[in-house]
């Protein structure tokens, strides 16, 4: 019989990387929580229609990406249902602030998510098929200030925030307006009327898409349409006056708050739902798919799926490239424990456990050897594990003088066990 493996594209997290993960989402729920953002979970299927109206038939995740499949029914009472396991999930909490009448308490809402989506791309590094997004949303009436450019910066400089915390140094913020829906419109058409006489010398994606959605020519990424489209027409020329003013504040915003960005202007991005501002971050660690996060602004997404009139602002980073990126960082040098503890012989395997109580219970993170090992093995694995190793033999137990070396300096001291936690704090 052959091996079962995971499926193409999806992958299992082991330790140590695991503590990596954590930390990342530890991290993060601190940073949310001091700018008030709450945590929500929504399922992890829904309606296809959810995603077909909220996320756009035209986009790539919808029109080749999705997973999806007929729900049978189980009772005549039931209908078969198409359902999707989510591919993103600002769709999902937009729902679900319609379904709750959140817009009713007149409060923005400020809600934060951690966890797997699923999308059906080529896999490669950086890039799977199931993978964990951290997000959050601000969203809410207008009456709220909703709105506001001041909304925008303000989940920027969140953004700019988390990263520093996370020690991901050496970020680009990319930013980018593309206006109302009627400025989209606009420029839409003003593509098109370009395209139709240069869309021929193009890759047979962008001939595609210069007919159904000209603006994803600019998501393009073949190296021989670039000089083509660096002389479309730019979306700055086709933005009305509001569009350009909340532009302009967001811009201004970020300058007083001291958080640097490079303007970019063919960032569109792939969903159907932004309006005004675009952004992504990317880092130059990551290769080929070198976005950390990508978000913006969707006053329009709301309505779309039925629900009031709700702006918003969103992000989504990819956890799995903030891991890829700090190990990367990190140079991969595994964590070590506090202490080893080494008991002499399996007699002292016993005593060894209550030690390692001891010194847990004070707070020490601490790995418990074999009495049976030869003292030569248990100081390789100690080596390999932890910071220092701490012998416990018959002696030792008696006389309550422990001795403990430690690797990184070569030295070996004798520890009163009274003074042991501390000693091994250090
Ligand atoms: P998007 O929802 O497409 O705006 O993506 C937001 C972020 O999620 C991207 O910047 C990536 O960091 C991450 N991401 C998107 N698709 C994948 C994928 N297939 N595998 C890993 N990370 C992804």
């Amino acid at each position: 019989m052959s091996t079962l493996k995971a499926v193409r594209g999806t992958r299992d997290l082991l330790p140590p990387e695991t503590a990596l993960w954590n930390r990342i989402e530890a991290t993060a729920r601190s940073v949310f929580a001091r700018y008030n953002f709450g945590e929500i979970r929504t399922p992890i299927f829904e309606d296809t229609g959810l995603f077909a109206r909220g996320v756009g038939e035209e986009t790539d995740i919808v029109s080749k990406e999705m997973y999806t499949w007929e729900d049978r029914a189980r009772a005549q009472s039931e209908k078969t249902q198409s359902l999707t396991l989510r591919p993103e999930n600002t769709a999902g909490v937009v729902r679900a602030y319609i379904e709750h009448k959140l817009g009713e308490t007149g409060q923005l809402q400020k809600l934060y998510y951690i966890g797997p989506q699923f999308r059906r791309e080529r896999p490669q590094k950086g890039r799977y098929r199931q993978f964990s997004q951290i997000g959050a949303e601000v969203i809410g009436p207008p009456s709220a200030g909703s709105e506001s450019p001041l909304r925008d910066a303000e989940v920027l400089e969140m953004l700019a925030t988390l990263l520093d915390e996370l020690g991901i140094t050496g970020w680009t913020l990319h930013i980018n307006s593309v206006g109302s829906a009627a400025d989209r419109a606009r420029y839409n058409e003003a593509l098109r009327a370009v395209l139709v006489s240069v869309a021929p010398r193009m890759c047979i994606d962008c001939q595609r898409r210069a007919v159904t959605n000209p603006l994803r020519v600019l998501d393009c990424k073949v190296a021989e349409d670039q000089p083509i489209i660096d002389t479309l027409p730019r979306i700055a020329d086709s933005l009305d006056e509001d569009s350009k003013t909340h532009f302009a504040a967001v811009i201004a915003a970020l300058d007083a708050a001291g958080v640097p960005y490079s303007r970019n202007s063919r960032l569109v991005r792939g969903l159907d739902y932004y309006t005004r501002t675009t952004f992504e971050f990317t880092h130059g660690g990551l290769g080929a798919q070198n976005a950390l996060l990508g978000g913006g602004r969707y006053d329009g997404l709301s309505e779309a799926i039925g629900g009031p009139k709700a702006p918003g602002i969103g992000f989504a980073m990819g956890e799995d490239r903030l891991v890829l990126t700090l190990q990367a960082l990190e140079a991969a040098t595994p964590e070590k424990v506090d202490a080893f503890i080494a008991p002499l012989g399996e007699s002292m395997n016993p005593a060894a456990l209550a030690l390692a109580r001891e010194l847990r219970r004070a707070g020490l993170t601490v790995e418990l050897g074999e009495g049976s090992f030869r003292l030569k093995k248990s100081f390789e694995a100690a080596d390999k594990t932890a910071r220092r190793i701490v012998i416990l033999g018959e002696d030792e137990l008696q006389s309550g003088i422990l001795t403990v070396k430690d690797f990184a300096t070569g030295t070996q001291t004798k520890v009163p066990r009274g003074e042991l936690a501390a000693v091994l704090t250090k």
